[in-house]
């Protein structure tokens, strides 16, 4: 039995397990359990295999998707307990939720690849703790991005919001209607201004002995 590593998000090596048969890249015909793409109670999982990932499983978040990365000849019972292992890692990860300066800039260039083909290219991205008013700022001269450290453990689609959001500053300045036409590309953007403005509201609220036991 080959032990298992313990699982990353960033990159994963799975066990070489010795001598598992694989099914070549080429075969066909395809087995009768195979499925569509898994789905877990709050979103869409898809599999993407890759032949140029050799030893590597990783997963990330899109939008509403969880997308794993699984190399291409791995077996539909490794895929299937890859995802898993994956999808509990993510969660666990979620819940812990503090990344830092190059992750920030990483998921930065992704969400920009994805929903601006990559025209928004920030110079920096990074945390900030001087940051109280607002949840993120933008210097479109100097091409940096500065998020406020008050985001680090609100659910990620918030935080991909607010960098969606300053990305699209790099491209268009100003909140006009051009702004917002950009921002419709972001699928989670209505309900990550209403998450924002509840977490605002909430601060302004007598504080509730429920709300705020620490
Ligand atoms: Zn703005």
């Amino acid at each position: 039995m080959p032990a298992d590593p313990s699982p990353g998000i960033a990159g994963e090596t799975p066990a070489r397990s010795a001598g598992t048969p694989q099914r070549s890249a080429g075969t066909p015909q395809r087995s009768a359990t195979d499925r569509p793409p898994r789905a877990s109670a709050t979103s869409a999982v898809e599999v993407r295999r890759s032949n140029r990932r050799s030893r590597t499983v990783s997963a990330y978040r899109e939008g509403d998707r969880t997308i794993v990365l699984i190399p291409a000849r791995m077996s539909e019972a490794e895929e299937q307990r890859w995802v898993n292992v994956m999808l509990d890692k993510l969660a666990a990860q979620e819940s812990r939720r503090v990344f830092g300066d190059s992750e920030l800039a990483e998921r930065a260039e992704r969400l920009s690849a994805q929903y601006f083909e990559g025209r928004a290219r920030p110079a920096s991205v990074r945390w900030v703790t001087n940051q109280n008013t607002r949840w993120g700022s933008c210097t479109p001269a100097e091409g940096s991005i500065r998020l406020s450290h008050r985001l680090q453990g609100m659910p990620e689609y918030v935080v991909d919001y607010v960098l969606v959001h300053e990305l699209a500053h790099l491209l268009v300045p100003g909140h006009g209607p051009r702004f917002w036409r950009l921002l419709e590309a972001y699928p989670r953007t209505e309900r990550a201004r209403g998450y924002l403005e509840g977490v605002v509201a909430a601060d302004r609220l007598p504080q509730l002995p429920a709300a705020r036991g620490e």
